[in-house]
């Protein structure tokens, strides 16, 4: 589907990182990824869950806060960008992967390209929302200066799960 058009140097479409020997692939990042959205419920926001991974090490880890602070922008995607640019020094995150629990809108898309992250693995689609493919392609538009590569669809049942039951619940 036209999904990988790497920048630099980075893994292409790899799926795979190493730690140390241990290679850590997106499945089980993307568990970690799910873990981190339910800490959201603790505090009743939509539970999405964000990680950005370097070489196979989790540099940062954060959920929706949305609610918690009041804060439009507090999406999983923002915190954890700039909590993993904190880590790393700088603002450029090429080399790295952002593993989410559901497609990222507008606002993180652009961020994620303003990141220059190297990798985007999402898990649930969002046909309301989504600019990672499903309204818009922000993370792979030809006109912007950066592109990502993107996988979508990474455990995406147990991500989409997470998010119903929590839209259930509420009701
Ligand atoms: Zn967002």
């Amino acid at each position: 589907m036209g999904l990988s058009v790497p920048e630099g140097g980075h893994r292409a479409g790899a799926g795979r990182h190493g730690v140390g020997s241990v290679p850590v692939d997106d499945a089980t990042l993307m568990a970690m990824a799910i873990e981190e959205a339910r800490r959201a419920l603790g505090h009743h926001d939509v539970p999405v869950g964000a990680l950005v991974v370097r070489d196979g090490e989790v540099l940062a880890s954060r959920h929706n806060e949305r609610e918690l602070t009041g804060d439009p922008t507090a999406h999983a995607e923002v915190l954890v960008i700039r909590d993993a640019a904190a880590a790393v020094g700088s603002w450029r995150l090429d080399g790295c992967t952002m593993v989410v629990t559901l497609e990222p809108c507008v606002m993180c898309g652009g961020a994620l390209v303003n990141a220059r992250m190297g990798r985007l693995v999402y898990g649930a689609p969002d046909l309301g929302a989504g600019a990672c493919l499903s309204l818009y392609n922000v993370c792979d538009d030809p006109r912007l200066n950066h592109r990502l590569d993107v996988v979508a669809g990474v455990e995406a049942v147990a991500c989409a799960t997470l998010l119903t039951d929590f839209f259930q619940a509420r009701r």
